[in-house]
């Protein structure tokens, strides 16, 4: 990677973190490149591109990587495009303006990675997982929602991230449960589970 690209990483960081937009944490985008690079995989779906950050290191990667991103507010949407230019990689990555609920997609992809809506994690699972191919993986970010996933009920206060935290442990038994799919839930970054179909 040449110096320059470093210098529009750093400048990415530092917008997200003025805006509180919510981008992997370091520890979780080293884990998800890695586990691209290890996975040898090619085709990514995103939901959830917010500026772009993820979907930029994922597609560096490798230079065949192609990567299809949803992501459904504008202003966030136009950086991501905006930052993409910048990485030239406007022919790897595409980027769909929408509510991910909302699209319907033909394409086959080996890695499904779910960093959106929170309480929605059971829908783009069941929505998308029609996209992997039999050898694919679904990695979903946030499992520990910065902690509360683990702290007694009683113990957060506000009724809407109560309601939150109620939905990402209905994903952890969903994944849990579900048959066809093994998962684990990695201790890294903000908490990362990774599944993968069941021979
Ligand atoms: N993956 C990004 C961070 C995504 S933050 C990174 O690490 O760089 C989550 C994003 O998901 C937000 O920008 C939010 O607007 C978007 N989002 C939430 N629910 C969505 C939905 N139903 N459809 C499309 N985008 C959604
Ligand atoms: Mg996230």
């Amino acid at each position: 990677m040449v110096g320059e690209y470093h210098q529009y990483i750093r400048e990415i960081k530092e917008y997200a973190k003025n805006e509180k937009i919510p981008i992997m944490q370091e520890e979780g985008i080293d884990f998800l490149t890695t586990f691209i690079i290890k996975h040898q995989i090619r085709n990514i779906l995103e939901i959830g591109t917010a500026i772009g950050y993820s979907a930029i290191m994922m597609a560096l990667c490798h230079p065949t990587i192609k990567v299809t991103s949803i992501e459904r507010d504008e202003a966030r949407y136009l950086e991501a495009l905006k930052n993409i230019k910048k990485f030239h990689l406007e022919d790897r990555i595409t980027l769909i303006f929408k509510d991910a609920l909302d699209v319907k997609l033909d394409g086959e992809f080996d890695l499904i990675f779910i960093d959106a809506a929170k309480a929605q994690d059971i829908k783009f699972f069941q929505l998308f997982t029609r996209n992997l191919t039999p050898n694919g993986y679904v990695i979903t970010d946030n499992m520990y929602f910065h902690g509360l996933v683990e702290k007694n009920e009683k113990e957060i206060k506000s009724h809407n991230l109560r309601g939150l935290v109620k939905k990402i442990k209905e994903y952890i038994t969903f994944l849990n449960t579900n048959t066809e799919y093994n998962t684990t839930i990695y201790r890294i970054g903000d908490g990362i589970a990774v599944s993968e179909k069941k021979q």
